[in-house]
């Protein structure tokens, strides 16, 4: 369905959980989040469902994420259940990785289109010391196993940070030489621990790579659920993608939504507001009210983020006056981290 600003919105982020196994220092506190009980997450019966609902309106494409969604027992079979809705053509997997390996075979075999492994770096020690503990080896094999699927669309994603070293993005780059796969650079957002640390633009990572592998052809085709720019450098087998929120503002071309593990869908990364779609399915609502909420709630998906003004040191729940949508209509700013919302 189209939005108040005309757009098309086709694409759903799940979150299943908002535990994780890593600790990743611009994401989640060393302690973790605090937990939600189990039975304020929902059901995999009832995401179906959302998702079923979600379908009847324009949602095609669903990625599962978390917190980790591995970490989730059973997550395979909500893969299927989703996958077996008329409407939805595509579910993808947002992953760290470390429990891919083992959950490959059934994850494909229940109809996984494509994988995104979050690796910030090669360098073990330093992947360590972002993930607080994580061993890098697993992730690069939970990444091998998803190479051994030659439909699989496999993508790496990345956080590039201020502070690191150039050869690291190098190396991560130059994964996409030799094997069929897109690495993306993801700028940092200000959101929860995010706003903490200062990230890269693409534009500087472009110029990096530019000076080691050369001049990129730039992808014109869309390619991809989002908001990506994507070139490829000559000689490469897959892409290299850009994804700039704080630099490149893409929110005139935003074409999702989100529904956390609590069953709040989302309609924006930055705003606080949502509808509580939880309370309305266990309170008996039928689909057809589900529904209406759901379209109201993406109807009104906010105009665009306002990162510069996090950025800018503003702090947003003390600053809801200041919110871009008006005196009027304010709604709070997140203030979750990422792993709580599902990024
Ligand atoms: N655990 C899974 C993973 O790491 O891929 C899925 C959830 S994680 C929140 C999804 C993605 O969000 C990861 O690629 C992570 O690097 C990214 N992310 C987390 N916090 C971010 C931030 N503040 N800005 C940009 N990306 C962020
Ligand atoms: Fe966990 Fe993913 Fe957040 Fe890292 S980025 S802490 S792996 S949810």
């Amino acid at each position: 369905m189209r939005d108040r600003f005309e757009r098309s919105i086709e694409y759903m982020r799940v979150s299943v959980t908002d535990r994780c196994n890593l600790r990743c220092i611009y994401c989640m506190p060393a302690e973790g989040v605090p937990c939600v009980r189990h039975s304020d997450i929902l059901t995999y019966d009832e995401i179906a469902r959302i998702c079923r609902i979600a379908s009847t309106i324009g949602i095609s494409r669903i990625k599962l994420t978390g917190g980790e969604p591995l970490v989730r027992r059973g997550l395979p079979d909500l893969l299927k259940m989703i996958k077996d809705i008329p409407g939805i053509e595509q579910v993808t997997l947002t992953t760290n990785g470390i429990l891919l390996k083992e959950n490959i075979h059934e994850l494909v075999s229940n109809g996984l289109d494509g994988v995104n492994i979050s690796i910030d770096t090669l360098d073990s020690r330093h992947y360590a010391d972002i993930t607080r503990g994580g061993k890098l080896e697993e992730a690069l094999e939970g990444l091998e196993a998803a190479l051994s699927y030659p439909d699989l669309t496999v993508r790496i994603n990345s956080v590039p940070m201020a502070g690191m070293d150039q050869k690291e993005w190098i190396r991560l780059a130059g994964l996409a030489r030799k094997e069929k796969l897109d690495v993306r650079f993801i700028e940092m957002m200000p959101i929860g621990l995010g706003k903490m640390f200062k990230g890269i633009s693409g534009d500087r990572i472009y110029e990096i790579l530019k000076k080691e592998f050369g001049n990129a052809e730039e992808c014109a085709e869309k390619y991809g659920n989002g908001p990506a720019v994507y070139v490829r450098f000559p000689g490469f087998k897959g892409k290299i993608g850009f994804i700039d929120a704080v630099s490149h503002q893409f929110c005139d071309r935003c074409n999702r939504v989100r529904l956390t593990s609590e069953g709040c869908l989302k309609p924006c990364l930055q705003y606080g507001m949502g509808t509580d779609l939880r309370k309305l399915i266990r309170s008996g609502s039928d689909d057809a009210h589900i529904c209406h909420e759901m379209r109201r709630t993406i109807y009104e998906k906010p105009a665009c983020h306002d990162f510069t003004r996090c950025i800018s040191g503003i702090n947003p729940d003390r600053d809801k006056d200041n919110c871009p949508e008006g005196k009027e209509n304010r709604q709070m700013f997140e203030t979750k981290d990422m792993s709580q919302i599902g990024g």
